[in-house]
């Protein structure tokens, strides 16, 4: 049996010259902030993830040292207790399942299911552009390959963010599936805006209805299960979310009640590999969509990839790109090759144990920080 021997945990920042102006950011991103997690056996494996800035997890550590990794439900019934008491530790989930691969020379997607070794993206973009410009980032996208673009709304208009819809399908007619992202169901720190109500988003729906939009994320608070609910009974359009909802009980009210059709909770976030292959599941059992959030580093968007394609059978998934402020480049920077698709918009996971990336040292020392945090 193998067994942990060491956690460490390492905080980083790359600077962003020029800054990110991340649309659901009050303010212009000047860095990029990473928490790498290490676990390493008695055999000197190390397994990495990445994710929340996990502050304070040193005070838990002694509960993984001399674990079994492959004991995925103990030590991920042990990261939710902690969890409650100190924060979102799943990049460490993410860790054990690097190092579980490493152990039985087997890649993530394979352990969690093998369904698919190859997942399909989406262009995420998250930059508010003007009108003719957001066309031509359709335009790049769909010649890219992508099957789908996402556009943020939250531009002080309403009207500005519909017409980028309508200008895009009038561009370019159905060559692309058009998702749009409301970024009501979180705030950033500082950031005390009101959420839309079930009104206001039911005529934002009808809107995109017209355009033909694949779906409508985070049209309402994420603890709005009725609001939600109820849009969804007013609107064809599917309605996407849950990219911040924490608990598995949080996750069978919205299936229960019938709030989403498509789930995105991200696995560096919430539950782990080891608790969405469940949800993956029960989410597909019900007839909705299983699909991260990824937009963070692309160590998170790695995991995803590997639950997504081995566990669940998602149309496409998330893959954060809007260059040139947001490229693979800046995304993946903690990693010594970033992913990228073919010319279809596919991405092909390697036959490597683990998550099969290796850490980029040099550009992580250079990186280094006492914080990890958007602040
Ligand atoms: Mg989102």
């Amino acid at each position: 049996m193998a067994s942990v021997v060491r956690i460490e945990v390492s905080h980083h920042r790359l600077p962003l010259d020029p800054p990110f102006p991340a649309s659901w950011d009050t303010r212009p991103r000047t860095h990029f902030p990473a928490t790498i997690v290490r676990v390493t056996d008695d055999a000197g494996r190390t397994g990495v993830g990445s994710g929340d800035a996990m502050y304070g997890f040193a005070d838990y550590e002694r509960h993984f040292i001399g674990a079994d990794p492959l004991d995925f439900e103990r030590n991920a019934a042990v990261l939710s207790n902690i969890e409650f008491h100190a924060g979102r530790p799943w990049p460490l989930d993410v860790a054990l399942w690097d190092l579980a691969g490493k152990i039985t020379g087997e890649p993530v997607w394979k352990m969690v299911g093998g369904r698919s070794n190859r997942i399909r993206a989406y262009a995420s973009s998250g930059v508010h552009r003007p009108v003719a410009d957001m066309v031509e980032v359709a335009r790049r996208t769909a010649d890219l390959g992508f099957p789908a673009l996402k556009v943020r709304f939250g531009r002080p208009q309403l009207d500005d963010d519909l017409a980028v819809v309508k200008a895009i399908r009038d561009a370019l007619g159905d060559r692309l599936e058009l998702m749009v992202d409301c970024n009501q169901g979180w705030r950033m720190p500082w950031d005390v805006a009101a959420p839309w109500t079930v009104d206001h988003a039911t005529a934002v729906a009808a809107v995109l209805e017209e355009h033909r939009v694949y779906w409508m994320e985070e049209p309402l608070h994420r603890g709005d299960y009725e609001g939600l609910a109820e849009l969804r009974r007013r609107t064809s359009v599917r309605i996407a979310g849950g990219e911040l909802t924490r608990e598995p009980y949080e996750f069978r009210e919205l299936l229960d009640r019938g709030c989403f059709d498509v789930f995105q909770p991200d696995v560096v976030c919430t539950q782990g590999i080891t608790g969405l292959a469940v949800l993956a599941a029960q989410v597909e059992a019900a007839g909705r969509i299983f699909t991260p959030h990824t937009w963070g580093n692309g160590i998170g968007v790695m995991a995803n990839l590997h639950l997504t394609a081995g566990a669940a059978s998602a149309p496409f998934i998330e893959f954060p790109f809007d260059p040139p402020e947001w490229t693979t480049a800046r995304r993946d920077y903690p990693m010594t090759e970033t992913i990228e698709v073919d010319g279809e918009g596919w991405i092909t996971l390697s036959d490597r144990p683990g998550l099969g990336f290796d850490l980029d040292e040099d550009v992580l020392r250079a990186t280094a920080s006492s914080q990890a945090t958007f602040s």
